[in-house]
């Protein structure tokens, strides 16, 4: 009988394991991959954007998640990361290791779970939980569910907690390149650029984001896309639109002033997108002016799955405790990480939350 058996051997349940291990549980925990820690090496192109400085207020879909980052704060984090023998660096506000290697931070994880003793069974996927506890012929006075998501890979275990009456909201992928109607994307694959990229929804403003986008053959990728997608996931709708101003920094006039001054766009945009805006525009420079300042792309619809980096949706968050994150439902049972409702925005608040949220479950079992 264990204190605690973890179902997924992602981050959260790696931090919570460490923890309840280190307050002498006796912890089991059960990945169904043959080997843990497979999303984290794919985190932020492999360098794992691990936190990030800036307030973590309105980056989350959710309130519920303030009260247990604010106990398991930035600080918290990094003496967790150091207490593991991780060195970290900030840089443009966003933390990563020090390597910029998200393998340093599975290894340093991995190293800790080794000497701790924490039981790792490797493929071994949890389809059922009996109560009592009993998971894969294990028993366990808590059990903890840190199942993640299938974006990108992975799976999709909230079903596990269904039994005891929790609800598991509908999956949409969030942080995703959208699709758009591509008769303005026309020449533009692999253009980066910086914008101030506006959602509708059937003619409705979602809300906007000023930051990197990046063109593709069908659509939009990038930081500004990735966070509006989070809101598009949020809501249903017929028809999306995006709009890109991308000359926010200046008025219409202020814009208008310098193409004039400048007599054209060649000095101010990449030739893809002067040749672009030209198509339809010759040398008419009102225009010019008004693709730039609302580029309009119709159509946007959430890409795929497979391109998504978190899901949006999950274990409906009013039936766990606000600190500890028990079942209200049912003594005994915990969720921690993504298979949660919860999503953050780019910039590593999805593994902050992942982080915090193991280690309030690691405290309170
Ligand atoms: C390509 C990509 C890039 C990303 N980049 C960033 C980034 O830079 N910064 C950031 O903050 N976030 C990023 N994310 C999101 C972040 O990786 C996740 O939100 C985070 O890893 C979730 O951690 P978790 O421990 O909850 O779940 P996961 O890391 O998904 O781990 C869950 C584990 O549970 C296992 N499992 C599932 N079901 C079962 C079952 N029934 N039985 C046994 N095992 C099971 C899975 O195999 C998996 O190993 C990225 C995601 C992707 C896909």
């Amino acid at each position: 009988m264990y204190d605690l058996l973890i179902i997924g051997g992602g981050i959260s349940a790696m931090v919570s394991a460490i923890i309840a291990k280190r307050r002498g549980k006796s912890v089991i925990m059960l990945e169904k991959n043959d080997k843990i820690g497979k999303k984290l090496l794919a985190t932020g192109n492999g360098k794992c954007n691990m936190a990030n400085i800036m307030p973590v207020e309105n980056k989350y879909n959710t309130d519920f998640v303030y009260p247990i980052l604010k106990q398991y704060s930035l600080e918290r984090q990094l003496s967790f990361y150091a207490s593991i023998g991780l060195l970290t660096k900030e840089v443009d506000s966003r933390y990563y290791p020090y390597s910029e290697q998200a393998s340093s931070v599975l290894n340093a994880l991995r190293e800790e779970l080794t000497k701790l003793g924490v039981e790792i069974v490797l493929n071994t996927e949890a389809k059922r939980i009996e109560k009592g506890f009993e998971v894969c012929g294990y028993r366990a006075k808590k059990v903890l569910l840190a199942t993640g998501s299938r974006a990108t890979f992975g799976a999709d275990s909230g079903y596990l907690y269904e039994k005891f009456g929790h609800l598991n909201s509908a999956l949409r992928p969030a942080l995703v390149p959208m699709l758009t109607a591509n008769d303005n994307l026309k020449g533009l694959r692999g253009v980066r650029l910086k914008a101030k990229v506006k959602l509708f929804a059937d003619n409705r403003f979602v809300g906007e984001c000023y930051d990197e986008v990046i063109f593709k053959d069908n659509g939009v990728s990038g930081t500004a896309i990735f966070n509006l997608s989070q809101k598009l996931a949020r809501i249903n709708y017929k028809n999306a639109r995006l709009t890109l101003d991308l000359m926010p920094e200046y008025t219409i006039d202020e814009c208008r002033d310098v193409v004039r001054k400048l007599d054209g766009i060649e000095g101010i945009f990449h030739k893809e997108i002067v040749n672009n805006i030209r198509r339809t525009t010759g040398n008419d420079i009102n225009k010019m002016v008004e693709k730039i300042k609302c580029y309009v792309l119709d159509n946007a619809k959430l890409g795929s799955v497979e391109l998504a980096q978190v899901m949006s949706g999950g274990l409906a968050v009013k039936d766990f405790d606000i600190l500890t994150l028990e079942s209200k439902l049912c003594k005994g049972l915990y969720a921690s990480g993504e298979v949660l409702d919860v999503d953050g925005e780019c910039g590593g608040y999805n593994v902050m939350w992942a982080v915090a949220s193991g280690m309030a479950v690691g405290e309170n079992v």
